[in-house]
């Protein structure tokens, strides 16, 4: 056996969830590469859960996609960039540019997303650019949007290990944001923190809880409604901040109390316990010190912006926001969520946190020198897909992501597909259901993964951490943004594209968000624009803002704390919420209401985590949480099959009978798909209704029957 001399270690960052935390690697030069925790990074000083810490078993070559392909064979890069620019000219000729419609993700790297972004709204001249991220968190987006005048998360995690009460909406965060989690129980025991918990399912978050409250599916705003009314009644409320730093208060509190004026009334929207109700609004009331914590359990729904904005009320309320140990604070789910959201890779953004006033599109116009620059919004995922079934879309480029199994009503956008003039999927494995969706007529092109590209991503906090190549790009692989760039090239637009390295892409997205607003925005990333290559290599994890006023380089922890905000007159908005309704109730056909939600060891469609054995071992197939009183009601018994279904598809599932699912509330993972071999997928069952504010799809409560499956 060969020796083979140990790699220097590199500094990099998980590919996983928006925790974001610090990874060496050690290639062993064999392809392969030992794992471990960053000690010096602010995230995870040294820890990994079992994702991060399996990131070395899934650095194989099995199933990668090696080389461009094209009409099902091998082709140069040189045919397959020609077949992409055609196309997209031969669409734009024929359809108009915004018949062009890009889907991108929050796996990219900020620099990817920055290239794709600049190539769609400045040059092709297409507003249809989305992202899997509208799956994710942009209910949290347009939330912080209506309240803070700016989408920024005004903490860090520095305040979870500084509060003295933390409660979690919609999360399980001991599974999916695990190293935060940690960071809790930390707090619990060196502090005496308490956690509450705020979820429809008893997960082991909600076990280890101080108090958990099994809520009704949809029903967390009421629930925080009524807590503003306790805030109000209780002379809770901080007037001075109230009185200097927001408007709003009181059409959000009148609103307030036509939902949930008591107790009674929020038992009754919420199906929670009175007492129980009454402990939780004494503990937020009591504490100064409070994080509220939340995640895709809020942000999935088709009320989840104004979930988060009935959590945001409380905070403005009490005037606990911006301050050591205090704040709302949105869980992004993946690693880059927050990078794509700076350079604007939603439908609803332009760039640099910019939207679409004139003087936004004037400014991002002039710094791109791009001639046909977008002046308005383009459509979110949800109608984005379905304008491909009207034939509104005639070309797509998905890049990084998997929508024929996450996006809503999968089955139909299958079918979609099949009805493009272009259809390219960047990918890094060659079997992903949408990669193998519409056989030959793919252009499929082999982008680098994760060890292998070099860039930055930014994590829950605000913080903005370099990814770092430690692997040789296998076969001909390459960067996204340079495939990108390429692309632009051949469409004429060279000059505007000219990247030769991550580090000029970084450069000009900072020097962007600062461009005639030094200084003014509290999320400019200006104090960069001048990084040099070096320096970018070997830069530290930082928080933005980074601004520069008189050559001196500022960035913060915490914003908000001078209570000034990000609006016209500098203050906070209140916002009256809608009573909690579901998009669609359960019916006699379909009495359940289905949840859907993450495993601890698997990551998304598992393109990635499915390689690891030991990953795999956690949870090995696709399974059915429910009450015993449905399985009962079904014929379901525990480890028998059930076939469960909604009004847009149907799956198959191993049955797991148990009181953590609340009854007429079962759950399903998201993980499993086609391409692993089941009919077990989210994307076919769940029903597509959307947050009227963010676009956000409803993933957690969709009308469902299920019948037992026989034995075969
Ligand atoms: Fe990776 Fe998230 Fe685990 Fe950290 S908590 S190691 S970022 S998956």
């Amino acid at each position: 056996m060969t020796a083979h001399a140990p790699e220097p270690t590199v500094r990099t960052t998980c590919a996983y969830c928006g925790v974001g935390c610090g990874v060496l690697a050690t290639p062993d030069g064999q392809g392969g590469a030992a794992i471990a925790g960053d000690p010096d990074h602010p995230a995870n000083f040294g820890r990994l859960c079992s994702k991060g810490s399996a990131l070395g078993e899934t650095l194989g070559l099995e199933d990668r996609l090696l080389h461009p392909m094209l009409d099902g064979r091998r082709a140069s890069w040189e045919e397959a960039l020609g077949a992409v620019a055609g196309g997209l000219r031969r669409t734009i000729e024929r359809h108009g540019p915004d018949s062009v419609a890009f889907y991108l993700s929050g796996q990219l790297l900020t620099e990817d997303y920055y290239v794709a972004n600049k190539l769609a709204k400045g040059f092709i001249g297409t507003p249809h650019v989305d992202t899997n991220s509208r799956l994710c968190m942009s209910s949290a987006v347009a939330a912080h949007r209506r309240a803070f005048g700016s989408d920024t998360v005004p903490g860090c995690y520095e305040d979870l290990d500084e509060a003295d009460l933390i409660v979690l909406v919609g999360s399980n965060t001991a599974w999916c944001h695990p190293i935060l989690y940690r960071r809790m129980t930390d707090a619990r025991t060196k502090r005496g923190t308490r956690l509450v918990v705020i979820d429809p399912r008893r997960t082991q978050t909600a076990e280890e809880a101080d108090l958990f409250l099994p809520l009704a599916p949809g029903s967390d705003s009421a629930l925080f409604s009524g807590l503003l009314v306790h805030l109000a009644d209780t002379g809770t409320l901080d007037a001075g901040f109230i009185e200097r730093s927001t408007s709003g208060l009181d059409a959000a509190l009148d609103r307030a109390r036509s939902i949930a004026p008591n107790l009674a009334a929020v038992a009754a929207l919420t199906g929670l316990d009175e007492a129980r109700i009454a402990e939780f609004y004494a503990m937020f009331a009591d504490t100064e010190r409070v994080v509220t914590a939340f995640s895709q359990g809020a942000n999935q729904s088709a009320q989840g912006t104004d979930k988060g904005n009935a959590i945001i009320n409380c905070h403005l309320a009490t005037g606990r926001i911006g301050t050591p140990g205090a704040g709302p604070l949105s869980l992004t789910g993946q690693p880059n969520a927050m990078g794509g959201r700076e350079v604007g890779g939603l439908a609803n953004m332009l760039a640099a946190h910019m939207h679409f006033t004139p003087e936004e599109v004037d400014r991002v116009r002039r710094f791109w020198k791009a001639p046909n620059i977008i002046t308005g919004e383009g459509m979110k995922a949800v109608a984005l897909f379905e304008a491909i079934e009207t034939g509104r879309i005639k070309a797509l480029w998905v890049i990084g992501t998997n929508p024929l199994v996450s996006m809503p009503r999968a089955e139909r956008i299958r079918a979609a597909i099949e009805t493009l003039d272009l259809y390219v999927v960047s990918e890094v494995v060659a079997d992903s259901d949408t990669a193998a969706a519409r056989g030959k007529r793919t252009v499929l092109l082999p982008a680098l993964g994760w060890g292998e590209k070099d860039g930055t991503v930014t994590n829950t906090e605000r913080r903005i951490s370099r990814q770092r190549g430690f692997l040789t790009a296998p076969g001909e692989a390459r960067a996204d943004w340079a495939i990108l760039s390429d692309v632009a090239r051949r469409l004429g637009h060279g000059e505007a594209f000219p990247y030769t390295s991550a580090a000029a892409i970084f450069r000009e997205h900072a020097a962007l968000s600062a461009f005639e607003n030094e200084g003014t925005r509290d999320f400019d990333i200006g104090g960069l624009a001048d990084i040099g290559d070096r320096a970018y290599d070997v830069s530290a994890p930082v928080q933005w803002p980074v601004t520069r006023k008189g050559g001196t380089v500022s960035t913060r922890k915490r914003l908000f704390a001078d209570g000034r905000f990000f609006t016209f007159d500098g203050r906070a908005r209140f916002v009256a919420v809608q009573r909690p309704a579901l998009a669609e109730p359960a019916t006699p056909q379909r009495p359940l209401v289905l949840n859907t939600g993450r495993v601890r060891d698997h990551w998304h469609t598992m393109t990635r985590t499915g390689r690891s054995q030991r990953l795999a071992a956690h949870r090995s197939v696709p399974f059915l949480e429910i009450h015993p009183d449905d399985a009962a009601a079904a014929g379901l018994t525990d480890g028998g099959i059930a076939r469960l279904s909604s009004a847009h598809g149907e799956a198959e599932l191993e049955v797991a009978v148990t009181d953590a699912a609340l009854p007429g509330n079962p759950f399903m993972p998201m993980h499993w798909s086609d391409a692993t071999a089941s009919r077990a997928f989210v994307g076919a069952l769940a029903q597509g209704a959307n947050d009227p504010v963010s676009g956000q799809p409803e993933l957690k409560a969709t009308p469902a029957a299920v019948t037992p499956v026989p034995y075969r």
